[in-house]
């Protein structure tokens, strides 16, 4: 199956990717996750992409096509995996679309406010890559592990990545509702109660 998971940061795609990952051994691609590991590694890809991902801006088409192809590349023609946080314009939809051919697109409904509540808590795991709340948790749950807050999840910045998914993102609902590719998901419960919505969709869809 190839799926392209959709939503506001914050959304749950992560979580819901994680579960995807772990439960039916589908693989994960997010671009927000190999722009910031190449930052850590101080590559010139990673350099160049912190200037937009500190402004809550987008990264521009090129540079992420460019690498998302490489990645699709590595990919054999029946192996199947998930997309998140891409495409996140259209430039970048129709790009996936000459590549390959999606099974479906999950979108994850959340309000703005839920958002900004979130994201203001979230914090990800130094060791395992965890993605957790400090409202529940010092240390991550999963492995003791120290947690630290990503430099994009302050509320000003929120606030701007939220008005780029709103502009420049969120016209792909319609993009992929015209094809019939997608599968909504009321993203505002708990992560497992999410994830039922998300399998009830997926195997409806299958039939
Ligand atoms: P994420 O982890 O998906 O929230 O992505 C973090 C940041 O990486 C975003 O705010 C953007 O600056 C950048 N980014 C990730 N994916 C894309 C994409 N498909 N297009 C442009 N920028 C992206």
């Amino acid at each position: 199956m190839r799926l392209v998971l959709l939503g506001a940061p914050g959304a749950g795609k992560g979580t819901q990717a994680a579960f995807l990952k772990e439960r039916h051994g589908l693989a994960h691609i997010s671009t927000g996750d190999i722009f910031r590991y190449n930052l850590k590694n101080q590559t010139p890809l990673g350099l160049e992409a912190k200037k937009y991902m500190d402004a809550g801006e987008l990264v521009p088409d090129e540079i992420v096509m460019k690498m998302v192809g490489e990645k699709l590349s590595e990919f054999a023609p029946d192996e199947g995996f998930m997309l998140d946080g891409f495409p996140r314009t259209v430039a970048q939809a129709e790009f996936l679309k000459s590549k390959i051919k999606l099974d479906g697109v999950i979108l994850f409904h959340v309000p703005d406010e839920e958002i900004v509540k979130r994201l203001s808590s979230r914090a990800v795991c130094k060791d395992c890559g965890n993605v957790t709340s400090r409202l529940h948790n010092d240390k991550c749950p999963s492995c003791g592990g120290e947690l630290y807050t990503r430099d994009d999840d302050n509320e000003a910045t929120v606030r701007s990545r939220l008005k780029v998914y709103h502009d420049q993102t969120e016209p792909l609902e319609d993009f992929y509702r015209a094809q019939g590719l997608l599968l909504e998901v009321n993203a505002t419960g708990h992560p497992e109660e999410v994830f039922k919505q998300v399998i009830a969709l997926l195997s409806h869809d299958k039939d």
